[in-house]
């Protein structure tokens, strides 16, 4: 029920922790990050985020790049395999998500045939494997996969995707459900509301349902899902710390 990811020069993972403690009043049933530093680690705990954070306290966190979710389950109870971040068959893509895939069985039974496995009762599991199902098909970068995706699945969403394989990069869309962009320098927040990016930035660009925002090596773009570069509107936000 929430996101929060980090892309930039400092430590991600408490900047995340953070956030997903600001994001709580939403209401959760579990929590779990994602982080890049040359390998793809995924950490993930029914419960608090409290939870989360004893789990991480023996584990090497560090990394610049990485995401967190705090999950409200609406497909597969609420335990640590369900938790998100959901992670590919090969585990080089994982995926947060907020919402709802409603054609998911569909899709989870093509993409089995094609050799996925899964590991969750979730509707989420099935968009990530279906990336790296496209990917593998079409031979193209984790933004087309991402982009080609949205037109196959049905339902709500807000997600970041982050690849193993491409690293230096945080993948973004939304429809139906909210996501928001904090610019820093050389830094960008994502989340589900702005609430975990006020204190690191007053830069906010309100991503609109279609759109798939990519964070490439320190550079931003908005697209539209059908590849259409748009213009992002930067907002101002008045600090209320
Ligand atoms: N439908 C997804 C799940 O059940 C995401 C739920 C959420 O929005 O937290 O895992």
């Amino acid at each position: 029920c929430g996101i929060v990811a980090y892309i930039g020069h400092r430590e991600a993972c408490p900047i995340i922790l953070k956030g997903l403690h600001r994001l709580e009043y939403r209401g959760y049933d579990s929590a779990g990050v994602a982080l890049l530093n040359g390998s793809l680690e995924v950490y993930k705990k029914k419960g608090k985020v409290a939870e989360l954070e004893a789990f991480l306290q023996d584990k090497d966190t560090q990394a610049q790049i990485g995401m967190g979710h705090t999950r409200w389950a609406t497909h597969g109870e609420p335990n640590d395999s369900n938790a998100h971040p959901h992670y590919s068959t090969s585990e080089r893509i994982a995926i947060i998500h907020n919402g709802i895939i409603e054609n998911y069985a569909a899709l989870k039974e093509h993409l089995q045939q094609q050799g996925h496995t899964f590991h969750s009762d979730t509707d989420t599991e099935v968009f990530v494997n279906l990336i790296e199902e496209i990917q593998k098909q079409q031979k193209c970068s984790l933004e087309e996969a991402v982009r080609l995706a949205l037109h196959e699945v049905v339902g709500a969403y807000a997600i970041v995707v982050l690849s193993r394989d491409e690293p230096n990069q945080l993948i973004a869309a939304r429809k139906g459900s909210p996501l928001v962009i904090g610019v820093g320098k050389d830094e960008y927040f994502l989340a589900s509301d702005a609430t975990p990016i006020i204190e690191y930035t007053n830069e906010v660009i309100y991503v609109n349902d279609y759109e798939i925002a990519v964070i490439k090596n320190g550079n931003l773009e908005i697209r539209s899902k059908e590849d259409v570069q748009q213009t992002p509107y930067i907002q101002k936000l008045e600090m209320a710390l």
